[in-house]
């Protein structure tokens, strides 16, 4: 398996450029993030004893997360083009993708964004609650009123988009974040991306750095 993690804050388009990815060019798409939020949806206990963590900003337990994504890895081929958002968020979290050779990390990409422009896009963000699909108020507006252009769900403000958590969320990443830096940086599998410019411009990076 090919895989590469994306590293950065939250709102600093992970998810965005690797929906695109997976869209054009058949990468493996895994955000954590979205799968937690769909096990809560559907009731799942994983979901139900994740939901408070998430609600406060806080990080879910590192055995929770490396299950679910082990789950989630295992039935793929060999030859699968994998992205992974959001994870890993710890350096625990990164060891244990590197201990069975079938899923160590050949490359990890780090979005650079600076606090006030993370906290603009996280408080503004709006996501369809049927599909996933994100949206800003100011920046990217849907062109139907409180619905998704895609699917026509309800925009919504996800539960730790408020200011509040949000800022907790991102004193979260930073002191998680310069560790993760180091141990991939180490074993020189680590490239910055700058995450200021447009969609179109990071796609393309992206795509050169993957080849
Ligand atoms: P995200 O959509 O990536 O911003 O994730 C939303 C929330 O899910 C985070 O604030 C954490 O509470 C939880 N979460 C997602 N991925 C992880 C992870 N790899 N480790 C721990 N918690 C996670």
């Amino acid at each position: 398996m090919d895989i590469t993690v994306f590293l950065g804050a939250p709102g600093s388009g992970k998810g965005t450029q690797a929906k695109r990815l997976a869209q054009r060019a058949g990468f493996v798409h895994f955000s954590t993030g979205d799968m937690l939020r769909a096990a809560i949806k559907a009731g799942d206990p994983v979901g139900l004893k994740a939901k408070q963590s998430i609600d406060r900003g806080e990080l879910v337990a590192d055995d929770v997360m490396i299950a679910l994504i082990e789950k989630a890895l295992t039935p793929l081929s060999p030859k699968s083009r994998v992205i992974l958002d959001g994870f890993p968020r710890t350096v625990a979290q990164a060891s244990a993708l590197d201990a069975k050779p079938s899923t160590r990390v050949a490359h990890a990409v780090y979005f650079v964004l600076n606090e006030d422009k993370l906290i603009e896009r996280l408080t503004g963000r709006r996501i369809c609650s049927q599909c996933g699909e994100s949206y800003h108020v100011r920046h990217l507006r849907s062109k139907v009123e409180g619905r998704c252009e895609r699917c026509g769900g309800d925009l919504v403000q996800r539960s730790d988009d408020s200011e509040e958590v949000v800022r907790h969320r991102l004193k979260v990443f930073v002191s998680q974040n310069t560790k993760l830096l180091e141990y991939y940086g180490a074993a020189k599998r680590l490239q910055e991306l700058n995450a200021d410019a447009p969609v179109e411009t990071i796609q393309n990076s992206l795509l050169k750095i993957l080849g």
